[in-house]
């Protein structure tokens, strides 16, 4: 089922999409699966059980971090990790980059921006992404690389205004591309869109998906 889930996404998605395979909660075998039919890029959303599918699984395997990254677990992922999407402090980024340079390494992470209208969920204002990126401390990190943008739309079915909130984040990567990162290509990421939205999301200009349902099945 795993293989045919993929299959069945792949097929729709445009070449500048990528597939990000959100495996939480989810045995490693469901993740093997995945691997077997070719899929290279997961996402978790707890550093210790990233930790522990890391050990395991093949070491091609790429891991995204999609939750909210607490500092003191920085140093357990900074090893291994390839993106974390979602980045909403300095004070965060400053332990990236301190963990990055221990491991010798330069790590990408995502800005995530506060797009929904649900107090649950987390992200920076346009306003307060531009401080980040003029200060004086900021321009001192060395060991990342900001890729782009990441954002959450409010959990509703209301398709117009899950667009309405893509096209924000759409709108806010373009003015930071042009504000502050004019001269850097690898800020190119936008990352929305998961089972129920990926659709509008790619419509609105998502270059990464991140779906986790409709490849493994429900979640308990
Ligand atoms: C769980 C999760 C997803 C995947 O959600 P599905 O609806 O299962 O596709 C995507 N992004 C984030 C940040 C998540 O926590």
């Amino acid at each position: 089922m795993i293989g045919e889930n993929l299959d069945k996404i792949r097929k729709e998605l445009p070449k500048h999409v990528i597939l990000v395979a959100v495996s939480k909660t989810k045995p490693i075998e469901a993740l093997q699966e995945a691997f077997d039919a070719g899929q290279r890029i997961f996402g978790e959303n707890k550093v210790q059980e990233m930790a522990a599918k890391w050990e395991v699984l093949p070491k091609e395997i790429e891991w995204h971090f999609i939750g909210h990254l607490q500092r003191n677990k920085v140093k357990y992922l900074a090893p291994f990790v390839s993106l974390i999407h979602g980045v909403e402090s300095l004070r965060l980024l400053k332990e990236i980059n301190k963990q990055a340079l221990k491991s010798n390494r330069i790590i990408d992470v995502l800005l995530q921006f506060y797009i929904a209208d649900e107090e649950t969920k987390f992200g920076l204002s346009e306003e307060e992404a531009n401080d980040l990126l003029n200060s004086e401390e900021f321009k001192l990190l060395q060991n990342i690389q900001i890729r782009g943008v990441m954002g959450m739309a409010t959990f509703t079915k209301d398709q117009e205004k899950i667009r309405g909130e893509f096209q924000k984040l759409k709108n806010i990567q373009n003015s930071l591309k042009a504000n502050c990162f004019s001269d850097n290509d690898l800020f190119d990421v936008v990352s929305m869109g998961m089972s129920g939205d990926y659709t509008t999301a790619i419509d609105e200009g998502s270059t990464m998906i991140r779906i986790g349902s409709s490849i493994f099945g429900a979640r308990n």
